[in-house]
């Protein structure tokens, strides 16, 4: 290898060309189909989480994202319903088969999110929290790993690998957003990790449009900037009421933006083999 920032990328790297991580969840092979996860920022009251759930699966989408615990910058801001939050996801999960994807924030909340949780997401601003990593490597349900907000490539790779390291193969990179000098958007959305990650790691790779624009307008081009570049999934925050978003309100998109990006994802489908996407008709 000739970069040496690699070099101690044993578990993360390509052993070959070919070499791809599929991680199946029910019917879903992540790396191969793919992994459309929406929903809001937070959890919140049950009735609107039960409303915008229907919807998603009424649009042939299969993972509900929603933290229950939150990272937020200021200790003012909501930080969740907690406890609350996670049993409303488990009610959403039993009655509609949605799976959940929802963040780990710390080792004390890790049992109350392995409960209901299908993917464990790490969050931008835990991705180099060691001892997180290390207990989300102790077991073996898919973790979902954000890139940190100013972690170059190879940083962020050897946080998938305190992951790998402790015995779990099953994680997926996420692009969201970086620190740049330039604050037109909240943060930038850095395209090319997504074919310079794929080009080094056999793990898949999806995209987080959401915090990566800040605001809801630039989430469908980014979407499709995403899917161009060969990205294996995006995770966007969607809400019914999208302003009325308890936390992230600026960023969320209606259920119809959402069906746009998915009816842009069905027709790369038709021109290509694509990645699929199962479709509710
Ligand atoms: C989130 O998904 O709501 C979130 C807090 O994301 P990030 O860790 O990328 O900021
Ligand atoms: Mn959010």
């Amino acid at each position: 290898m000739k970069n040496t920032v690699y070099k101690d990328c044993r578990l993360t790297m390509k052993e070959n060309e070919n070499h791809k991580t599929i991680i199946k969840i029910g019917e879903i092979n992540i790396g191969e189909d793919f992994l459309m996860i929406a929903g809001p920022c937070s959890v919140e009251e049950e009735d609107i989480m039960f409303r915008i759930s229907e919807e998603l699966v009424k649009n042939g989408v299969r993972f509900l994202r929603a933290g229950a615990y939150k990272p937020r910058t200021s200790p003012y801001s909501f930080q969740g319903l907690g406890e609350k939050g996670i049993a409303i996801l488990e009610k959403i999960k039993n009655k509609t088969g949605l799976k959940i994807v929802t963040e780990v924030l710390d080792e004390y909340s890790f049992d109350k999110v392995d409960q209901v949780a299908d993917i464990l997401q790490i969050g931008s601003r835990n991705m180099a929290n060691f001892s997180l990593l290390k207990r989300v490597g102790k077991q073996k349900k898919p973790v979902l790993l954000k890139r940190g907000m100013s972690a170059t490539l190879s940083e962020y790779l050897m946080a998938a690998e305190y992951i790998m390291n402790e015995g779990n193969p099953n994680v997926i990179l996420c692009e969201r957003g970086i620190r740049t000098f330039d604050n037109h958007c909240r943060n930038t959305l850095d395209i090319a990790a997504v074919p310079s990650l794929k080009k080094l790691t056999h793990l898949p790779v999806i995209v987080d449009p959401s915090h990566a624009a800040g605001e809801r307008d630039l989430v469908i081009p980014l979407s499709k900037a995403a899917i161009a570049i060969g990205a294996d999934g995006l995770i966007i925050e969607t809400h019914l009421i999208p302003a009325e978003s308890w936390s992230d309100a600026d960023q969320a998109i209606s259920v119809s933006q959402l069906g746009e990006i998915l009816d842009f994802i069905h027709a790369q489908s038709l021109n290509k083999p694509f990645k699929k996407i199962k479709k509710i008709a």
